[in-house]
């Protein structure tokens, strides 16, 4: 494939992980072409470097800090100034909440087809298959395009981000050209504190309705802290108010793949199991020895989670 187009993010200062695991797949499909990265979000010449380090040959850097707009509605506009300018072979996103509101709109204004959340790419027989997860994770489906170019959002911390020795970057700050925009943006309001992004973060230490209470979701935190993880939630707990909907993983939540997810006092429905199963590590802790979150961990601790939580904490704390 002569160009592809991968789209990375930056947030809080930082490149976002995603952003590498998006120019690895994208690596994957290029054989010999050239990548070409736009970075959402910020205009660092030093974060364009480190996407150098993952193969991006050329950067444009749109930043939009001090814009008044919608952000979604300027980052479409710099994406379709830039697909109009470099004319990809395909395009890659991020499956986040900003590739979500994103990518619809550019595949929108360029008539072209979007396969979302994409787990793995093949190329067979020349061709682009992408595969994603259907029916709440129980099956996946293999997709290619049959007209126009291959386009996808890539499921975070599923592709292992991979290095190359391609270091030097072209780097260029595009001029978003803004049109008219419907909206503005006047306050951003954080849900969380949690300083570790939930949909990134390699330990997930997630509550349900057998937490039962708020007070008791900062068992959890303590734990999620001594791991360096962050804070789930089923929607049971978030329904019952212990946490907040910000937290809530599964089919209408957040769809996580840590490396590590921790379940206390969570039944296991299908609809939060549609959230973490890809995890590569699951632990259970349940009271009751039926529950059906135990078919899918790989250990489980059949107890009460105010007794097993505190203890795990305090051996860490030993560690
Ligand atoms: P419960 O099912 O009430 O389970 C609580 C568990 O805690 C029990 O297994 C109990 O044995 C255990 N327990 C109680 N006390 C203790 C203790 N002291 N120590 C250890 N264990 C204890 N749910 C989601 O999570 N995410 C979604 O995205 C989601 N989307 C949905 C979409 C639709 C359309 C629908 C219909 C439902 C959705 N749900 C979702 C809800 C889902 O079906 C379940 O109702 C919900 O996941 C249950 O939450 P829970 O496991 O916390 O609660």
């Amino acid at each position: 494939m002569e160009t592809i187009l991968a789209v990375a993010e930056a947030k809080d200062g930082n490149v976002r992980k995603i952003s590498y695991e998006v120019l690895t797949a994208a690596r994957s499909m290029s054989s010999g072409g050239q990548i070409v990265a736009i970075l959402l979000g910020s205009d660092s010449h030093e974060h364009a470097d480190s996407l150098g380090e993952y193969g991006a040959k050329t950067v444009y850097l749109v930043n939009t800090q001090n814009e008044v707009g919608d952000t979604s509605v300027l980052f479409a506009e710099a994406l379709q100034q830039l697909i109009e300018q470099i004319r990809p072979n395909a395009i890659l996103m991020p499956h986040t909440a900003l590739g979500k509101d994103v990518a619809p709109r550019v595949a929108a204004r360029h008539g072209l087809g979007l396969v979302s959340d994409v787990i793995d790419i093949q190329i067979v027989d020349g061709e682009v298959v992408f595969t994603r997860p259907i029916y709440a994770g129980k099956a996946f489906e293999k997709r290619k395009m049959t007209s126009g170019l291959p386009f996808a959002t890539i499921r975070p911390n599923n592709i292992r981000p991979e290095r190359t020795t391609h270091t030097e970057v072209n780097k260029v700050d595009l001029k978003v050209h803004r049109k008219d925009l419907r909206t503005v943006v006047k306050e951003v309001v954080r849900k969380t504190t949690s300083t570790v992004d939930l949909t990134e973060a390699k330990v997930v230490v997630s509550g349900g309705r057998g937490v039962k209470s708020s007070e008791g979701f900062k068992l959890l935190q303590e734990l999620a802290d001594l791991l360096g993880g962050a804070v789930g939630a089923s929607r049971g707990a978030c329904d019952a108010e212990y946490c907040d909907y910000s937290l809530q993983i599964g089919q209408t939540g957040k769809v996580i793949t840590p490396d590590l997810y921790i379940a206390a006092g969570i039944s296991g429905a299908i609809q939060h199991v549609a959230g973490m199963s890809n995890s590569k590590v699951i632990i259970a802790i349940n009271k009751d020895p039926e529950a059906p979150i135990f078919q899918i961990a790989d250990y489980g601790i059949v107890g009460d989670l105010f007794e097993v939580i505190p203890m795990l904490t305090e051996e860490l704390k030993q560690t």
